[in-house]
């Protein structure tokens, strides 16, 4: 075998790799968005993707999004998992839950009530359905 070929080989494992990461986060945010009783956000895995999407999207949170494991855009149904900034599974279990109890529960901050949330649903707990809360609903 070539040189050549070997890197050419090389070059398609990377890929597959990233496609398997990618569709393995994507499986799980399935999962958990499932369990969350919410609609599948749509979901970025790079800080290119969040600088690709439109401004009004990802504002207050778009050239700074580097800095986080992960980002929710709540009011867009949209979810940055910083993959490059993850260092193991586990992280990504927990960042992947993090954001989503951020859309679950939207009016809740950060604190003891949204880690127990957080710790709930990595144990597998099933939510109810968010509803919005609508005065008059029409
Ligand atoms: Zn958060």
């Amino acid at each position: 075998m070539t040189i050549e070929i070997k890197l050419i080989l090389a070059d398609l494992e990377m890929m597959h790799l990233d496609h398997n990461l990618r569709f393995k986060i994507l499986e799980k945010v399935g999962i958990y968005s499932a369990r969350f009783g919410i609609a599948e956000p749509k979901v970025v895995l790079t800080t290119r993707e969040v600088l690709e999407m439109p401004k009004e999207i990802t504002q207050g949170r778009r050239t700074s999004a580097y800095k986080y494991l992960g980002v929710s855009y709540m009011m867009h149904n949209l979810v940055f998992i910083n993959v490059k900034k993850i260092p193991d599974e586990k992280t990504l279990e927990n960042t992947i839950v993090h954001e989503l109890v951020h859309l679950r529960f939207p009016y809740l901050s950060h604190g003891k009530r949204f880690n127990k949330l957080v710790r709930r649903g990595l144990a597998g707990k099933i939510f109810k359905p968010y509803r919005k809360r609508c005065k008059n609903s029409s």
